[in-house]
């Protein structure tokens, strides 16, 4: 492997950077289980108000965050639907079912991530002894690095309602969605009644989520984070973090978009290869079986780490430079 690889795996793989260390080693410190953590109150109170909605909750992982926000939406026996791809049904272990025992309706998915109406539609079951009862529409902005349109989450969340449906959105990379379509992130949180945001991805902190909503959800789901682990004591280190890339890391998002359109440019007109223009921060190249064997691997020989097989995923992010772009686009060119 050469000496500096360049990490595409995911944009996960950041270290936090020598600004925010500082502010983290400056932070001020409380028992955040006793609600006495200055640095998380704070941080809560800012994404409360950045997303628009009565309260947040800090959480330690995304996957926890939207745990808790499905266990507070729904109880045993309820049911949501979610598309058969989003990560809170797919990867995320199962989590609604195996502990909340809440039955997802997974549907599918169009190339954009969207659900059709009417399968939402037709998927919410009579109130009837035989079904389980429909409390709960899931959909993902950005997902699979597409921003979900504007006019479909209108749509969607509208049904939902008209329905008597409680609305929660995966916003796990929220902030790309809202720097790619230059929406504000207000925005885009409006239409829901709950919705989960990552800092440890493109915003690049060590680990934090947020879940926000309304004030009597986040104190469901307060209890639920106690029960499921995540009651973290002086989290406001992480907090801090979070903070700090909020206001530090959201913009230059737009860096690592065009970082992404740049990789995929540099990769067109490759025999057996097929990229399309990512409009965020995350590359999908296609490979004709005959170039996928072994291609991560030679990659990663190269220097250049992405995962997949016959569909390459590249992500970019803080730790990668528009020049370490270019000597990824020379690797790629030369082992695919
Ligand atoms: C990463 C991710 C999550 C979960 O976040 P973790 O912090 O890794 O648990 C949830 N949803 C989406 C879309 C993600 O990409």
């Amino acid at each position: 492997m050469s000496s500096n690889p360049i990490d595409l795996r995911s944009d996960t793989v950041t270290r936090p950077t020598a600004a925010m260390r500082a502010t983290m080693l400056a932070a001020d410190l409380g028992d955040d289980v006793f609600g006495d953590d200055p640095s998380v109150n704070a941080l809560q109170a800012k994404v409360a108000a950045l997303l628009g909605k009565e309260a947040a909750l800090f959480m330690p992982t995304g996957t926890q965050s939207n745990l808790a926000a499905l266990m507070s939406h729904c109880e045993r026996g309820d049911e949501y639907l979610v598309g058969q791809m989003a990560h809170t049904y797919r990867w995320e272990g199962g989590g609604a079912a195996v502990l909340g025992s809440i039955q997802p309706q997974p549907l599918a998915q169009g190339p954009d991530g969207t659900i059709a109406l009417a399968d939402i539609e037709a998927n919410i079951k009579p109130d009837d002894a035989h079904f389980a009862k429909t409390r709960l529409l899931a959909l993902e902005n950005t997902w699979g690095g597409k921003v979900l349109p504007a006019a479909y989450v209108e749509q969607a969340t509208a049904l939902a309602r008209r329905k008597g449906l409680a609305t929660h959105l995966d916003g796990a990379r929220l902030f790309n969605a809202a720097v790619a379509s230059g929406v504000a992130p207000v925005e885009i949180a409006r239409h829901f009644d709950s919705v989960s945001v990552c800092f440890s991805k493109g915003l690049g902190t060590p680990a934090g989520s947020a879940l926000v909503g309304p004030k009597a959800l986040i104190s469901k789901a307060h209890r639920w984070r106690k029960m499921l682990g995540g009651g973290m004591r002086q989290a406001g280190v992480l907090a801090a973090a979070a903070t700090h890339a909020l206001d530090h890391h959201v913009e230059r998002l737009a860096d690592d978009h065009a970082n992404a359109r740049r990789l995929a440019e540099g990769l067109q007109g490759l025999p057996g290869v097929t990229v399309e223009m990512p409009q965020t921060n995350i590359v999908f190249v296609d490979l004709a079986p005959e170039k996928a064997t072994g291609a991560v691997e030679r990659l990663r020989a190269a220097g250049v780490l992405c995962t997949g097989l016959y569909r390459l995923r590249l992500a970019t992010h803080l730790d990668v430079s528009a020049d370490d772009i270019e000597r990824a686009i020379r690797v790629l060119r030369e082992h695919l």
